[in-house]
């Protein structure tokens, strides 16, 4: 099979090794402007200066470029030192940090398995505040019984997980199916390529995984050699992103948007994925955690690994499974042509924030990144000029801060728009058709004003 097209998702390791600058002075107030380094799990060294950053990221300024950063991306000891740091640089000195900081310090050790610097960091909020002791105890407890559920403590351990579910909406009209679905095979042909597909896994299984095992959902192949406990989870995520796109776009559930069904191939081990991209794609996938292979036949699989074992390393993996999921969705959808990139990712990145809510940090960083973007007076120039070529990681957030302000703008324009362009029509024409009262000249500054109306 010849591959067509290829969609290489960064992450975790998109983040290039930037030149250690030295230490600046620390002079905001909110810990912004602050100068930092920090290691990635991936072992890239990044430097600049903070923008803003939460209890579930931050977002620097690194030559340029705005890139957003996962706590969970950065290795612990790092991310305990920068988010000391810029405590530090909140309350002028580190004798000054509350009974408050020191426990969110030594929440955020525990959860990642540091005890000791945990320990050391809770027995300072006790010394701050006795009144400590409980909560302590009370989060020991709390993350202990998280993690027998496989399940990811949240950062801030008081506000507990946002309600940011995927919406319910109405689908918009609905297209005609032969508009939609290019693929023209009968059932019987379906059950055939469905078995050729299954016989695809079955050589995987035995060249490169033989502990894979085969769970079969509606519409994928999904095989996984990663424990029980985690399995029925990852084909809800799969289903899930289905339904959400089959409402998004008006194609009907229960037709096949591939040929027969989607694999998925989810690896436990580096080691595997690796020799699996080369041995079947031919492709070079050392510095990534997942790739999606479309074919103009209409034939998609997408291939994942697991960074670690830690609950908040399926986090990250269901997002970089929605994300590639989507693309090889989106494939299938009216014809095998490809969105202009900065499209695709920012849908891609969006899909997986409906599909996942809180598990997902992408909407977060959509907000966050599009926030500095503004105030840098960037222009959506470039990052609307990426078509055919691949989008640098940087410019995702802002994809999905487009896709997302097209959707809210416009639901219907939005999926004509993509029907169009999938159409083949110039881009041009296919904005025209869809936002009637958009002009593209007019792109920039309304949608400056929704990321400046949606600050908090
Ligand atoms: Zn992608």
């Amino acid at each position: 099979m010849k591959r067509q097209t290829k969609h290489i998702h960064y992450a975790a390791f998109w983040a290039p090794i930037f030149a250690l600058v030295p230490w600046t002075s620390l002079c905001a107030e909110d810990g912004r402007s602050t100068s930092i380094a920090i290691t990635m799990r991936s072992g890239n060294l990044i430097s600049g200066t903070v923008s803003e950053f939460d209890e579930r990221g931050l977002v620097l300024l690194a030559e340029g470029k705005l890139l957003p950063i996962s706590w969970d991306d950065v290795e612990t000891p790092s991310a305990y030192q920068v988010k000391k740091k810029l405590l530090t640089v909140i309350r002028g000195n580190e004798d000054s940090l509350t009974a408050e900081d020191h426990f969110r310090l030594g929440y955020f050790l525990a959860v990642r398995n540091h005890h000791t610097a945990a320990i050391a960091e809770f027995s300072k909020a006790r010394k701050r505040d006795p009144a400590y002791a409980t909560r302590i105890e009370q989060a020991w407890k709390e993350i202990q019984r998280l993690k027998e559920q496989n399940k990811t403590p949240p950062e801030n351990p008081f506000d507990g997980p946002h309600a940011n579910s995927p919406r319910n909406e109405a689908a918009p009209d609905s297209p005609s199916q032969t508009d939609v679905n290019y693929l023209k095979l009968t059932p019987e042909q379906h059950q055939e390529v469905l078995a050729l597909c299954k016989d695809f896994g079955n050589v995987v299984r035995e060249e490169t995984a033989p502990d894979l095992v085969l769970l079969e959902t509606t519409h994928f192949l999904i095989w996984i050699n990663w424990p029980e406990n985690t399995r029925n989870q990852i084909a809800d995520w799969a289903e899930q992103m289905y339904s959400v796109l089959c409402r998004e776009f008006g194609f009907p559930q229960d037709e096949p948007i591939w040929l027969g069904k989607c694999p998925i191939f989810c690896f436990k081990n580096k080691k595997q994925f690796v020799e699996f991209a080369k041995r079947y794609d031919q492709y070079d996938a050392e510095k990534i955690l997942g790739y999606t292979r479309t074919e103009s036949s209409g034939y998609v699989h997408v291939v994942l690994r697991r960074l670690g074992n830690e609950p908040a390393d399926l986090d990250r993996f269901a997002t970089t499974m929605v994300h590639e999921a989507s693309h090889a969705f989106i494939h299938g959808y009216v014809s095998p042509l490809e969105l202009p990139a900065w499209l695709g990712e920012g849908l891609a990145n969006y899909t997986a924030q409906r599909v996942l809510g809180d598990r997902c940090r992408t909407g977060a960083e959509s907000v966050a990144v599009a926030r500095q973007f503004v105030q840098l007076n960037r222009s959506l120039t470039d990052v609307l000029k990426y078509d055919r070529e691949e989008l640098p990681p940087e410019y995702y957030p802002i994809a999905h801060s487009l896709v997302e302000f097209l959707i809210r703008t416009d639901r219907n324009g939005f999926v004509n728009l993509v029907r169009e362009l999938k159409k083949n029509q110039p881009f041009a024409t296919a904005w025209s058709k869809s936002f009637k009262t958009l002009p593209l000249s007019d792109l920039q500054r309304e949608w400056e004003s929704a990321v400046q109306r949606s600050l908090p």
